[in-house]
């Protein structure tokens, strides 16, 4: 069977230039294993497109954006010393705007410092493509991408929590019961509901087969510890509609404000609910719409498509996916995407680019495992409360693991030291000698519009 290398526009040359779209948990995890190998003789370039200039840990920011000042500084880790000086990685500040798969070229749209766009676009050609755009999530997970807009947007969100009485969370999975249980166990006076539309917390992930129904329901008695009123098998309609009610202020995508001495008042199915302050949490969905006619194929929920060895078919073996945006079995888990997949991947590039500068046939690939690579996933309900699932099993001892792992710092520790190679003090002094975050996002931070190559 013939390579899939073989006949690609770039054969010949010695050096493969690498493009790696993302720099979380898969984007870093790829590039700075390319770097190691790049360093070890593979001949390879890394450039790695990013508008952001930190790492967003986004699962901390669920505490941050609610109730924690430090842990929203701990969030957002620069990504400074993530690679270095003189290593292999060049990263360029801005955002893929498209891929043209059979040219093989990303176009770019480059920032500034605040993630407004700057300069022309550019067009970045690959030998090989790395796309780890992960997912867009609603808030409290999300930032906008300048560092200054981003500490103001998560404290705009802490303040409006802190303003309301009656705080709702719309989406019952990990998001909601986490966010939920962080504001219920800060502000014990205040009620705070999740609505739901199935029939238990975390349906849809029971549903897909990454939760147990153990999990769901020792979950359950942890929500209820913590006081948090659940209201299950309601579907709120017109969420659309929510921002376009009398007197209701859309203080960030998804989240929304009462009019002041007023109440948005929502239906559940036994009873209303009247809200100071919505969430809507009701799912993450892949960063990908930019894909979009690039000749990336996608699977009808906007997945990349990949094999196991997370390669994409029909782009001549040149293309590979890896973390939220890509339709593995694996987790989704920023730990798998940063200790197993990204890994395995920057291993098959540098193989394969090693193979191709000497000329010879491809070699065989790393695999994932057959389900994927299973994670532990584990859901705080505030600092104290939560649970946790090893791969497919959990009981009610398995709290410990959510305080011990997860909850004393949200992982923001662990995340600065591994992926961005400074420490959370660091973080948190260099985020303090910037002063108190401003009040309000510049606009000009927001995420372009999806645009096809
Ligand atoms: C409530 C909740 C709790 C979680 N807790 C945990 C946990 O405790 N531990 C854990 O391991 N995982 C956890 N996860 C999962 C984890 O958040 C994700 O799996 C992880 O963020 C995926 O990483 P990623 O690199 O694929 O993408 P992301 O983290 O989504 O990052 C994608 C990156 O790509 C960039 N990007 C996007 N589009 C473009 C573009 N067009 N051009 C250039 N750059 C682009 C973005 O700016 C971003 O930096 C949790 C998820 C949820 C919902």
């Amino acid at each position: 069977m013939a390579s899939p290398l073989s006949g690609s526009p770039a054969a010949k040359s010695a050096t493969q230039r690498v493009v790696v779209v993302g720099a979380s948990w898969g984007g870093l995890a790829v590039s700075q294993a390319l770097e190691k190998a790049a360093a070890g003789g593979a001949p390879v370039t890394v450039t790695v497109v990013e508008p952001r200039d930190h790492l967003f840990v986004n699962f901390s920011a669920v505490s941050g954006a609610t109730v924690s000042a430090e842990v929203a500084d701990a969030s957002l880790i620069p990504t400074a010393k993530a690679w270095k000086a003189d290593g292999a990685v060049t990263h360029v500040r801005g955002w893929a705007l498209g891929v043209d798969a059979a040219a093989r070229t990303v176009r770019v749209r480059p920032v500034d410092a605040e993630g407004a766009p700057a300069g022309d676009e550019r067009t970045l050609p690959y030998d090989f493509l790395v796309l780890a755009p992960g997912a867009e999530q609603p808030v409290p997970m999300s930032a906008p991408v300048g560092t200054r807009a981003a500490r103001a947007a998560l404290a705009a969100s802490r303040a409006a929590v802190a303003a309301a009485a009656r705080v709702v969370f719309i989406g019952g999975g990990a998001t909601g019961v986490e966010a939920a249980g962080e504001v219920k166990t800060a502000f014990p006076a205040k009620t705070v509901t999740v609505i739901h539309s199935g029939a238990a917390l975390c349906s849809s992930a029971v549903e897909l087969g990454k939760l147990t129904p153990r999990f769901q329901e020792l979950l359950a008695a942890e929500v209820a510890a913590a006081g948090v009123a659940v209201e299950l098998n309601s579907r709120v309609a017109d969420l659309a509609g929510l921002g376009a009610r009398p007197g209701v202020t859309t203080l960030a995508p998804g989240l929304f404000a009462a009019p002041p001495g007023g109440a948005i008042e929502l239906v559940t199915a036994s009873k209303k609910v009247s809200a100071d302050l919505v969430f809507i949490t009701t799912g993450a969905k892949p960063a990908t719409g930019w894909l979009a006619g690039s000749g990336v194929p996608l699977t009808p929920g906007g997945l990349i498509q990949v094999d196991g060895a997370y390669r994409v078919p029909g782009c001549g073996g040149a293309v590979f996916a890896l973390g939220d945006a890509a339709g593995s079995r694996d987790a989704r888990s920023g730990y798998v995407a940063g200790n197993y997949s990204g890994p395995m991947v920057a291993a098959n590039v540098a193989a394969l680019a090693r193979a191709r500068a000497a000329g010879k046939p491809e070699p065989a690939l790393k695999r994932a495992p057959e389900g994927g690579h299973g994670g532990v996933i584990i859901c705080p309900v505030g600092p104290k409360l939560g649970m946790a699932q090893l791969p497919g099993v959990c009981g009610p001892n398995y709290a410990r693991f959510v305080t011990k792992f997860k909850s004393a710092d949200y992982m923001t520790g662990q995340s600065a030291a591994q992926y961005a190679h400074t420490t959370k003090e660091e973080v948190l002094k260099g985020h303090a000698a910037r002063g108190p975050p401003e009040a309000a996002a510049p606009a000009s931070a927001a995420a372009p519009a999806t645009a096809a190559a």
